[in-house]
């Protein structure tokens, strides 16, 4: 029996996500807040959805990938939720970055609606949703992710099972932990590589191919020098990752010193007007703090 798919969330990621399902071969219905993108995805061949309820209704595994915890807690539990029309045998993939405290505790509330969840967040950008090699991180139990497999490969070039439901969005955060801190050794590179008047061409070149490289080096750093600020992935979204990090990490009682200081550093982006940049405009605060200029005032924040 072909699995029906339901789909919720057609913003930067989803609006790709759902078309390498349907291309797939698995029907797809999907519901948008914003009821327009409801219109676009249905002229590329998905049928619609008036309400997350009435989605689920007709889905036999329902994805959601949207904003923030709040923002899924209302699509799933809420009046027209998901979980008031998802019928008992149904899987709820939520594949959005959100709390993996909220996640284990959505995953009780389906289980007592016998539909089982897994957290499937992930990495890979809108360029890996457009091309259908998204990293995805699962947390669920092994049989349920075994059914879902051939829906989400489609999405994606690697799918890791991480352990048990919430295991996926704390993978996801480690990710989001490791994003920050790169960020942080390749804007102060710039800073010491400009104020000491090393070309950063060369800087560049060198450390990328060393012990030092990152992704975050490899890609956002052509940008930097190119006065590139524009998203990629905004200071916006690493806010609330790194919210959603650190209040884990206060939930275990340990101490996340370098994400802190990250976190601190970013908001100072928001304060000069990046929320809505890359956020490798981090550069933007090692510039004020070392008195040099890498990116041209008129670039960005
Ligand atoms: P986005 O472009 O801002 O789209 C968000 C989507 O969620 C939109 O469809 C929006 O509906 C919907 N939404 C938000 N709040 C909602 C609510 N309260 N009720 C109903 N629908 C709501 O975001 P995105 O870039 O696609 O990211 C989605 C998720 O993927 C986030 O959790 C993000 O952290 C994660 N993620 C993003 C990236 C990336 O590079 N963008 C990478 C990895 C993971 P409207 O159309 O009505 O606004």
């Amino acid at each position: 029996m072909t699995l029906r798919v339901g789909f919720i969330g057609l913003g930067i990621m989803g609006r790709s996500m759902w078309q390498h399902i349907y291309r797939a071969g698995f029907p797809v219905t999907v519901w948008n807040r914003t009821r327009s993108k409801v219109d676009e995805a249905v002229q590329l061949g998905a049928k619609p959805a008036n309400s997350p309820k009435e989605l689920a209704e007709k889905s036999d595994i329902i994805i959601t990938i949207v904003g923030d915890t709040p923002d899924v807690l209302e699509v799933v539990e809420g009046e027209n939720g998901v979980l008031k029309g998802a019928r008992p045998g149904a899987i709820f993939i939520d594949m959005s970055t959100i709390s993996p405290d909220t996640t284990r505790q959505i995953a009780a509330h389906a289980r007592e609606k016998g539909v089982s969840m897994l957290d499937a967040p992930v990495s890979g950008g809108d360029v890996g949703a457009r091309q259908g090699t998204l990293s995805i991180m699962v947390g669920g139990e092994a049989e349920v992710l075994e059914k879902a497999l051939p829906v989400l490969e489609p999405m994606a070039k690697s799918i890791v099972h991480c352990g048990p439901i919430g295991a996926g969005q704390t993978v996801k955060a480690c990710n989001q932990i490791l994003c920050g801190l790169n960020l942080l050794g390749m804007v102060e590179a710039f800073a010491f590589a400009k104020k000491a008047g090393v070309d950063l061409e060369k800087m560049l070149e060198v450390t990328t191919q060393g012990a030092g490289g990152s992704w975050a080096l490899s890609n956002y750093g052509p940008r930097i020098i190119k006065g590139d600020l524009a998203p990629g992935f905004s200071v916006r979204f690493q806010q609330k990752d790194l919210r959603i990090v650190l209040q884990e990490a206060e939930r275990m009682n340990l101490p996340l010193l370098g994400t802190a200081v990250v976190q601190q550093l970013l908001r100072s982006v928001q304060a000069l007007g990046g929320n809505e940049d890359g956020t490798h405009a981090l550069i933007r605060v090692m510039e004020q703090l070392g008195q040099i200029e890498i990116v041209p005032k008129e670039k960005g924040c």
